[in-house]
């Protein structure tokens, strides 16, 4: 079984892309949602959060602040790492079992926004990179989410550089255009794939 990496910048169409795979029947695997189950109340991870960050993180439902913990760890790069060593280890023993149980497809993609920024290289065969300008992202992603342009173009500077980013792709998956092109790339990497691994 080929385990494809599927990565790229904020709002370049991840998520996106993964739907278009999931409708085509390949098994998604996704480290944000893993992530997000790991920090439900009450959790191990959660315990270790709400340690690191303190009471002022909790929500008043319970749960983590994740919109205050992001802002918080955006300026602080040592929490940020202490962050990511609660979580990214777990995060990677969960699909190592997500792995095993999808061993019998001929792949399955694996939807990792910081693949290449940290140690989760060694879970794929193979790496997408999801491509696509960055004023089409701004502005996709200020229909989604109602934040300001200055807000996205920080992330995006604190994000790995673009080119650094296709420089490691295996395939590029262009989303500078109309839904209907991306599903048409992504079917073709698709068959591409079935052929690969039969
Ligand atoms: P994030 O990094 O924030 O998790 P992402 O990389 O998963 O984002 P998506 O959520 O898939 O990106 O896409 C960002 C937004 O752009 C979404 O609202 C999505 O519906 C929209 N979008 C993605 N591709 C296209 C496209 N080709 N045409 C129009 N809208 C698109």
């Amino acid at each position: 079984m080929w385990k494809i990496g599927l990565t790229g910048g904020i709002g370049s169409g991840k998520s996106t892309v993964a739907d278009i795979f999931s409708s085509l029947g390949i098994t998604i695997i996704d480290a944000d949602l893993i992530a997000h189950q790991l920090t439900q109340p009450g959790n191990a991870s959660f315990n270790e959060i709400k340690k690191l960050f303190g009471e002022n993180f909790i929500d008043s439902n319970g749960e983590l602040n994740r919109k205050k913990i992001a802002e918080t760890i955006f300026s602080n790069p040592s929490k940020k790492t202490d962050l990511e060593n609660i979580l990214h280890p777990r995060i990677k023993q969960c699909m190592l079992q997500e792995i095993e149980q999808a061993k019998y497809n001929h792949y399955i993609v694996l939807v990792i926004p910081l693949l290449l920024e940290s140690n989760f290289i060694d879970l794929v065969d193979r790496i997408i990179v999801v491509d696509a300008d960055d004023d089409i992202r701004i502005q996709r992603i200020q229909q989604r989410d109602h934040r300001s342009e200055e807000q996205i173009n920080d992330i995006i500077n604190s994000q790995l550089d673009r080119n650094k980013r296709l420089q490691r792709a295996d395939d590029i998956l262009y989303n500078n255009g109309e839904l209907g092109v991306l599903r048409d790339a992504v079917s073709r990497l698709h068959r591409q794939y079935l052929e690969m691994s039969s």
